[in-house]
């Protein structure tokens, strides 16, 4: 089995299994009994919380957990102008946010826009960057929120983000980073970057899936979406996922430990699967950005004349997973918001494909892939006739 789908998740680390394992099991209790068996997973908790802010460049007391990715772009976004309102009374909050966000910020935005709050959606240029002078323009005197994803889960593109949030600082509006597809990728320092809320979700990097942290900076107006129980400091109410939590905090140590061979080795497993993509198959083009500012493991290709769709099923029945853009959207026909957003026209967005590579692949997937996407690729293409109509014309 070849797998190209790491942005959809990861395999998890052995290592995170074994982490996990006893809180499955002896060690069940409720971390907030007050007995002593309950009290030590509670201070297993407060280790993985240790550890998710030593890797983030966070304090302990800034990071809760959530039930991944969507809970956290939903509570940040939803928390903030629940803040805001409590504040500002009736007037209608503004939120600034990008073309190409993950469903998680998009969706949420759109839901809100259906209760009358205002919503700037701001384009990228051909590789995917938002402008910052852009963001900086779009700031309202009601704009309660801007939030742009660190880096973009189709196209890999990550946004000059400590340049995008100098203007929203300057203002003191709250700055949401969805970073659900850099942390354990790519050096993620939440002060560097200048933001005051971060999403994460621990399937992205090695860890299990139903478990993530929205990172809070001290001090932002955020109100609890969840009401019940006193959890998380009463911000987040619920039982947490205690051997979820604890498999986050093994493998964000995992990938930090990690990320100074791991970046490198799969930045140029990438570049040599694109060049040799792009050389060897003709009427190919790379998706996203040319330059440095691309995730590690990710490769975005449109092929010319066919599906991207049609092409994945192809690849399925050779025992080789990948993608054409976010797991949730695959299976429709719309073309991909982010190619659009890039500027691709429909056929060049409805013949991409993402592969995605993660801390499984080697050099020898390579040759093993390209044995299979040529000839898939070149049967395709023999029954377009979209390729008939170019052939004739070339002749
Ligand atoms: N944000 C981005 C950029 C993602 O890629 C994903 C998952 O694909 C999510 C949010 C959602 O995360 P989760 O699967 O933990 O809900």
């Amino acid at each position: 089995m070849l797998y190209f789908d790491n942005a959809a998740t990861t395999p998890m680390r052995p290592q995170v299994l074994k982490a996990m394992l006893p809180y499955m099991k002896e060690k069940f209790y409720n971390p907030s009994s007050v007995y002593a068996p309950a009290r030590r997973v509670r201070s297993a908790l407060d280790d993985a919380r240790v550890e998710i802010a030593n890797a983030i460049n966070a304090k302990t007391e800034e990071i809760f957990f959530t039930s991944g990715g969507t809970e956290s772009d939903n509570w940040a976004i939803k928390g903030v102008l629940e803040a805001f309102r409590s504040k500002n009374g009736n007037a209608a909050p503004h939120i600034i946010t990008s073309a190409t966000e993950h469903h998680g910020i998009l969706y949420v935005c759109k839901y809100l826009e259906r209760q009358g709050v205002e919503v700037t959606y701001l384009p990228v240029d051909g590789e995917g960057f938002v402008s910052p002078n852009a963001l900086d323009a779009a700031i309202k005197p009601n704009t309660a929120l801007a939030s742009v994803m660190l880096a973009n889960n189709e196209v890999g593109t990550i946004q000059p983000m400590a340049r995008l949030t100098e203007g929203t600082r300057r203002h003191g509006i709250p700055f949401l980073t969805d970073a659900v597809q850099a942390v354990g990728h790519i050096p993620v320092d939440v002060e560097a970057l200048g933001v005051d809320l971060l999403s994460l979700s621990a399937h992205k990097f090695g860890g299990p899936k139903g478990v993530g942290v929205l990172y809070i900076k001290r001090g932002t107006p955020i109100l609890p979406i969840f009401q019940g129980g006193a959890q998380e400091r009463s911000r987040r109410a619920g039982t947490e996922n205690v051997a979820g939590i604890v498999g986050m905090g093994a493998a964000i140590k995992l990938a930090t430990e990690e990320l100074p061979t791991e970046n490198p080795r799969i930045t140029a497993l990438r570049d040599k699967l694109t060049d040799t993509i792009l050389k060897t198959i003709p009427h190919t083009r790379l998706n996203g950005p040319l330059s440095h500012d691309r995730l590690p493991g990710n490769i975005n290709v449109s092929f010319r004349f066919i599906e991207g769709e049609s092409l994945l099923l192809h690849l399925d029945m050779k025992g080789c997973c990948a993608s054409t853009g976010s797991a949730c959207s695959s299976g429709a026909l719309e073309p991909s918001h982010v190619l659009m957003a890039l500027g691709l026209d429909h056929a060049q967005a409805n013949g991409a494909i993402r592969f995605s590579l993660g801390a499984g692949n080697t050099e020898a997937d390579i040759p093993a892939l390209m044995q299979i996407l040529t000839p898939a690729v070149q049967k395709l293409r023999d029954l377009s006739p979209l390729y008939d109509d170019f052939l004739k014309k070339e002749k």
